[in-house]
């Protein structure tokens, strides 16, 4: 491609409104353009890295065996209210209504569409195992787009499902997606993790979100520094403590010391002159179905899901102002275990062990010191119910956990029978016998992974594209393009290069070399070769590698063959 016939409109200032660098750089070097808020178009640029990666998905999706389809973006209502989503999606769902009044969505997922579509096409076990997938446009009213096509409402998406008969089976084809996955990120050349996430009511090890590692991220990890354990915040998991109970004789005096008006952790510590470990904080949620006391220690972080799963209830929600009134006959800020009854009291294992604990008093304005569990309340069960965190011990192997930050740039998950059966996906067995298919789902965000491989690697002149996604492996910068003879060598290696298949973009412009050299930083493509003075007057062309900053002088005779010997790293 000669850049005087393609279209990449560089920008020099940095957007005011992008906060992250990927959202920046993918601005200023003209691969995307704002429309509305989370609505971008993908420029000519753009388009060549969003389509390299969607390439590299799409051949490891057909290397693991599934069918690339096209779904409707347009969804009918009905579908959703037959897999009882239509009520229950929320605002992401963006609604509309036909020329007739008919109810559509635009698709934010499609599980009742390909459901919709399997059960009209498949009846027996012969056509099982099955495993569909797109790459195809979402839309996600989300409440706060940002970071550009990292959080967009409208982005590409590739999503795949599998119909199993059984639960083998499904697990099989989950484990088939995990592969590819794996694939997928190690080929698109990123630093990534798959971690473990929550799988909700399924239970087991059947989500993993796959996070690319970057400080900029939304998610936050927790890493085993020892075995290889990895999973994000809500479903990792903490070892439990072997903790002895402490011995009476070291307990204090339990007594209730008038605390006005102090209902934070900080307001109790500070005017108690403790510190937040040495505090049992009581959080009390409703379940639908009564009231649960739930204590972690005052620096620790409740993890409702793993409470939630661990009471096994449909519903969790902190208990209002009423509620909280009723089980402690104190307003808010003033619950703790001593006396507390009628409910369920959960602690997390951090409290195990603990002495001399300052708690609510269950009375307005009013707290205990010199709590301890055995001598003062006992406690329904222990269980692992707070936010893991640094130096917390690993579930596997008991060494320290680590926290860092990254970009869920993937998703896999073990769907069940939920809209098999709420949307009756039946096939029959060999013995003609009737079951609902067993699912699985798996995501991948396109412009997410672009945008995250840019994030992991930038410098302060611009992109260093990871070369499978470079929108070109190398750039010829031609310095003069008046000087017939520089014309002529860049020409000569840019049809040689082209002729075998090299996505190598000439800049022939006319522009001062100071601001080709600029934008070929900024647009970051793997290979600049420049042809200037020194081509014509010692026959030298200069190859820079973006990546290393390394450079090199070759003899034109040799440039062709240097640059077809880089080639393999580059493509
Ligand atoms: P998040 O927690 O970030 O909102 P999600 O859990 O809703 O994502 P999934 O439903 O698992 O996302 O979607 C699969 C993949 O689609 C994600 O891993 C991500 O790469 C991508 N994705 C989801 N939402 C967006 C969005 N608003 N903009 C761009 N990509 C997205
Ligand atoms: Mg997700």
């Amino acid at each position: 491609m000669r850049y005087t016939q393609f279209l990449i409109p560089t920008l020099r200032e940095v957007p005011a409104d992008a906060e992250v660098v990927s959202h920046q750089l993918m601005l200023r070097s003209g691969m995307i353009r704002k429309l509305a808020a989370g609505i971008y178009s993908t420029l000519p640029l753009g388009e060549r890295v969003m389509q390299k990666t969607s390439q590299i998905v799409r051949e490891e999706m057909n290397r693991a065996g599934a069918l690339e389809l096209t779904l409707p973006f347009v969804q009918p209502a009905e579908l959703w209210h037959e897999s009882g989503r239509w009520n229950v999606y929320g605002k992401e769902l963006l609604r509309l209504k036909d020329r007739n009044e008919r109810e559509f969505c635009l698709g934010p997922t499609h599980e009742e569409v390909i459901t919709d579509v399997v059960r009209g096409l498949i009846s027996s076990y012969k056509q099982l195992p099955i495993t569909l997938y797109q790459i195809h446009i979402k839309f996600r009213d989300e409440i706060r787009p940002r970071f550009g096509v990292m959080r967009a409402r409208e982005f590409i998406m590739k999503d795949a499902y599998s119909f199993d008969a059984d639960e083998a089976g499904a697990e099989r084809s989950y484990m088939k997606m995990y592969a590819a996955y794996t694939n997928i990120f190690a080929r698109l050349g990123l630093r990534f993790r798959a971690v473990e996430a929550d799988s909700g009511p399924i239970g087991g090890s059947f989500s993993h979100e796959f996070m690319v590692l970057a400080d900029t991220g939304e998610d936050v990890i927790v890493i085993c520094s020892a075995c290889d354990y990895a999973a994000n915040t809500e479903k990792a998991e903490i070892l439990a403590p072997d903790v002895r109970d402490a011995a009476p004789d070291r307990f204090g005096v339990l007594e209730r010391v008038a605390t006005p008006d102090m209902r934070t952790i900080e307001e109790v510590c500070s005017f108690l002159k403790t510190d937040p470990a040495s505090v049992i904080k009581t959080l009390v949620f409703d379940t639908g179905d009564g009231a649960v006391a739930a204590l972690v220690r005052g620096d620790h972080d409740i993890n409702e899901i793993k409470l939630k799963n661990y009471l096994k209830c449909s519903e969790l929600s902190l208990a209002d102002e009423e509620l909280i009134e009723k089980v402690t006959g104190a307003p808010r800020g003033f619950a703790g275990p001593v006396g507390l009854r009628g409910v369920r009291i959960i602690a997390d294992y951090g409290l195990k062990g603990s002495i001399n604990m300052v708690a609510g008093g269950n009375e307005r304005d009013v707290h205990v010191v010199n709590v301890n569990m055995s001598r003062d309340f006992s406690v329904d069960a222990f269980a692992d119910i707070r936010l893991a965190g640094d130096g917390d011990a690993c579930p596997r192997c008991a060494r320290p956990l680590t926290t860092t930050r990254g970009i869920e740039v993937g998703h896999i998950f073990k769907l069940g029978t939920k809209y098999s059966t709420s949307m009756q996906a039946q096939f029959l067995d060999a013995q003609g016998q009737s079951h609902p298919m067993v699912m699985g789902c798996y995501g991948i965000g396109v412009g997410r992974t672009v945008a995250a491989a840019i994030e992991q690697s930038h410098d302060s002149d611009g992109i260093i594209f990871p070369a499978p996604i470079a929108p070109f492996s190398v750039l010829i910068v031609l310095v003069n393009p008046t000087d017939e003879q520089q014309n002529q060598i860049a020409a000569d290696l840019y049809e040689k290069l082209l002729g075998h298949g090299v996505d190598v973009l000439l800049d022939d412009r006319d522009e001062r070399p100071g601001i080709k050299f600029k934008d070929a930083d900024l647009i970051g493509i793997p290979l600049r070769v420049t042809v200037g003075r020194n081509a014509v007057k010692d026959g030298c062309l200069d190859m820079k590698w973006r990546k290393t900053g390394e450079q090199v002088q070759a003899p034109l005779a040799d440039a062709f063959d240097r640059i077809l010997e880089a080639l393999p790293n580059l493509q």
